[in-house]
């Protein structure tokens, strides 16, 4: 007998004797939760995953979010920042959009996706019939990449600065399992996968990041600056293709768009 038995034993019987010289013939409190009062083994992992896998996903994400605030993994660029910015969106999505880093108005508002990019990632969003707020909208990196002081635009992310903040991303997708990933861009794609493949041969393919099913797209930038019916019909034929996966209704109208050019 342990120790910790014998004084819940000891403890067990002094009780019972109190209890009977009050004249009462059953202690009210039993040997179960005695043990249960005395227990002192700490929580396994799985105990606790099992209670934050309980809490509610914009909890998780909320406090996954804190911890990127305070990150300072990469120095120069927690120096840099206005802030950081997290993603935005449904937690419950089931189509999540990754880019590579927050550009100047992204730092500023906080927000992924709301320079002039972001307003035509809005407007291909609504062309598949959904809005914003039924997407996940996040980035591989969660600061803004550092420009020398008083330099306008930005620079895409160096392949450390994205593999130090992939966790972070990793973890999102963790708790909001949407069911399928669109990549935009060549970076986003380099730095959820490794790839570095030319985005001409990438795009419209099917690949997979944690099991998740993984679309490659052009940036909205890329279309911004090229902005020929053309390479708009392969952007809007590779969310056909997701909508397909995502069993939405898809319109004659929808399917017919931007098919003048091709
Ligand atoms: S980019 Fe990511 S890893 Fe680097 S400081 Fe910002 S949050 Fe941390």
């Amino acid at each position: 007998m342990s120790s910790l038995q014998e004084a819940t034993a000891l403890l067990e019987q002094s009780l019972r004797t109190r209890r009977s010289l009050l004249g009462r013939t059953r202690p009210s409190v039993t040997r179960d939760s005695l043990e249960r009062l005395t227990e002192t083994r700490p929580r396994q992992r799985s105990e606790i995953s099992n209670l934050k896998s309980e809490m509610p996903r914009s909890a998780r994400l909320a406090a996954l979010n804190e911890a990127v605030r305070a990150c300072r993994q990469c120095e120069h660029l927690a120096a840099s920042r206005t802030q950081t910015v997290f993603g935005a969106g449904n937690p419950d999505a089931d189509l999540m959009f990754v880019g590579e880093a927050p550009g100047f108005d992204e730092d500023k508002k906080g927000e992924p996706f709301v320079g002039p990019a972001g307003e035509l990632l809005t407007k291909i969003i609504t062309a598949m019939g959904l809005t914003r707020d039924d997407v996940y909208i996040a980035n591989v990196l969660k600061c803004r990449p550092d420009m020398p002081k008083g330099s306008p635009g930005n620079r895409p992310p160096e392949p450390l600065e994205m593999q130090r903040c992939l966790p972070y991303l990793r973890e999102q997708i963790a708790i909001i399992q949407p069911r399928i990933l669109v990549a935009l861009g060549k970076t986003a794609m380099a730095g959820l996968t490794g790839r570095d493949e030319a985005m001409g041969a990438m795009r419209g393919r099917w690949f997979t990041f944690e099991n998740i099913p993984l679309l490659a797209t052009y940036h909205p930038s890329y279309l911004l600056r090229n902005g020929s019916m053309s390479e708009k019909r392969k952007v809007w034929e590779d969310m056909l293709l997701v909508m397909e996966k995502l069993s939405l209704p898809i319109s004659e109208k929808q399917r017919g768009f931007f098919r003048t050019a091709s």
